[in-house]
């Protein structure tokens, strides 16, 4: 590749500070921030084009910071149980993966000062804190940065305004899918870092980490591994014994019909197109593929769409004013039962069905997408107005969640809170038209007994926490 292929527009690169590499740099330094994985990686894979092209080593940079907001104790070990595998596969690319403590910019200041790169190559990430750190890092930065939108399937920069719902994304995204559903090259750096290159770092030892760190809140979870192995064994797990069942069954949770990748979706340990190409090669029949191509890219990438064009994604605001007009009016609806935040967070409320979904998620770090949408509609339902359930479903979701933090959630919060990408149902006290879902048709929907007894069972200690069907 020649240098002014690689400075053609490209709908995954942004030019983040413009220019031509440096004459006098003495590598390409990838800026490892959203994509924790050496694995289809295309920010990786555009670093060592660039590293290739200007005959140059490529050196990868990672910023361990303690203060992500929300990020919890269980969060850190699975984040730095990926670390090991993307060092191990970057390291199979001919990148060493450095991993220093701080923020994740001013680490990538950091290790561009020591070894003077002639461009920063870095992975792109819509979420607020993040782009905060790629306008830091770029304000600060002597050389030229590009930033690769690499964790979505279809470049969401195709999409420049907000979407109003699945409908609206979906037949664009069908439009321009499969020019992106293809496997990726897997290139290797052929310039060999100098070791004299290669700064100081951590030891990516989990507990030594966590100890440096020195990260609170929600507690690790045994049996909830993070890494690009855990996520593409779990990955062959669910292609050879869930996915056969996926469109009839993904709304069972007794036991789950679904991938359980959404965590290591969450850490960039797993490209969707991995798992994408995977599901569209199986013969899982096309019902099967279709429902999961949907979630996990028209849903997701709807996700993405809302979080990147809407700044109030994390917020009742950033929801759609029918829905906002509608709460207000039924804002002094009488509320039957008012629980407090730490009544919820305690799962004690007079709903088993509810208190259960609450329990999963404390303590397996995750909960059925059927009954995450009944657990936020609930908080509404118990909450004194609409603005503060959404803030306390997200701060659940958030601590929680192995997978809290990302623009599923904020856009499963905002859907059923704020009606956001839905539309409106007949009307009803406190919600309005905002859609309900009840108590009574919940249960009826799935093996609801079943799963109240499964998450006791984990409660009490004599059932597994682990992900129930893939051990
Ligand atoms: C109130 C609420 C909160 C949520 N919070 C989160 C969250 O914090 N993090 C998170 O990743 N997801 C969240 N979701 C979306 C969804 O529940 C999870 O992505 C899904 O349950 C993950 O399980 P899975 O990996 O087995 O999904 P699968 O059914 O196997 O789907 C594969 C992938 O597709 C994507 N996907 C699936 N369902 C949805 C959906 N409804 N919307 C967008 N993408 C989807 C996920 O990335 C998922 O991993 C939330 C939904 C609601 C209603």
């Amino acid at each position: 590749m020649t240098v002014s292929m690689l400075m053609r527009p490209d709908p995954r690169v942004r030019v983040a500070h413009e220019g031509d590499p440096r004459a006098e740099g003495r590598c390409v330094l990838y800026w490892m921030q959203r994509a924790q994985r050496g694995l289809d990686n295309p920010a990786l894979n555009y670093a060592i084009a660039w590293g290739n092209t200007l005959g140059l080593p490529v050196l990868a940079c990672f910023g361990l910071t303690a203060d992500y907001p929300g990020a919890q104790r269980r969060h850190y070990r699975f984040l730095i149980e990926g670390l090991a595998d993307a060092r191990n596969d970057l390291a199979a690319c001919g990148v060493p993966l450095v991993v220093r403590l701080g923020r994740p910019d001013r680490v990538a200041i950091e290790v561009a000062n020591l070894i003077q790169p002639a461009l920063v190559i870095g992975d792109d990430n819509p979420v607020r804190v993040a782009q905060e750190w790629r306008s830091a890092l770029v304000r600060d930065l002597a050389v030229p940065c590009r930033l690769v939108d690499a964790d979505v399937v279809v470049p969401s920069s195709l999409f420049p305004k907000e979407e109003f719902a699945a409908r609206t994304l979906r037949p664009k995204m069908h439009r321009a899918w499969n020019d992106y559903l293809k496997p990726l090259p897997r290139p290797i750096a052929k310039n060999a870092c100098p070791d004299a290159l290669i700064p100081r770092g951590e030891t990516l030892d989990v507990e030594g980490l966590l100890a440096k760190l020195k990260v609170g809140g929600a507690g690790e979870l045994s049996g909830y591994r993070g890494g690009t192995r855990e996520a593409l064994r779990r990955l062959d797990l669910f292609v050879e014994h869930r996915l056969a069942r996926y469109a009839e069954e993904r709304n069972e949770p007794s036991p789950y019909a679904t991938s359980e990748l959404s965590a290591h979706l969450h850490f960039g340990q797993i490209s969707p197109l991995t798992i994408a190409l995977r599901v569209r090669d199986s013969a899982a029949g096309d019902a099967n593929i279709e429902a999961l191509l949907e979630e996990l890219i028209v849903r997701r990438e709807l996700a993405v769409n809302f979080v990147a064009r809407n700044p109030k994604y994390d917020s009742i605001e950033g929801c759609p004013r029918w829905a906002l007009e509608t709460l207000q009016k039924h804002e002094r609806d009488p509320r039957p039962y008012l629980y407090d935040p730490a009544t919820l967070e305690a799962g004690s409320t007079h709903d088993p069905l509810w208190n259960a979904a609450q329990q999963e998620m404390v303590h397996t770090g995750r909960m059925h997408n059927y009954l995450r949408m009944y657990w936020a509609k609930k908080i509404l339902e118990w909450s004194p107005d609409a603005a503060t359930a959404f803030k306390v479903a997200l701060d659940l979701n958030d601590r929680y969640e192995m997978d809290g933090r990302d623009p599923n959630g904020y856009t499963g919060v905002a859907w059923a809170v704020g009606g956001k990408h839905d539309r409106p149902w007949p009307e009803r006290p406190i919600f309005g038209t905002v859609r309900f879902m009840s108590y009574a048709s919940t249960r009826r929907k799935f093996r609801s007994d079943q799963y109240i007894e499964r998450v006791r069972a984990i409660v009490e200690g004599c059932g597994d926490n682990a992900p129930w069907a893939l051990k």
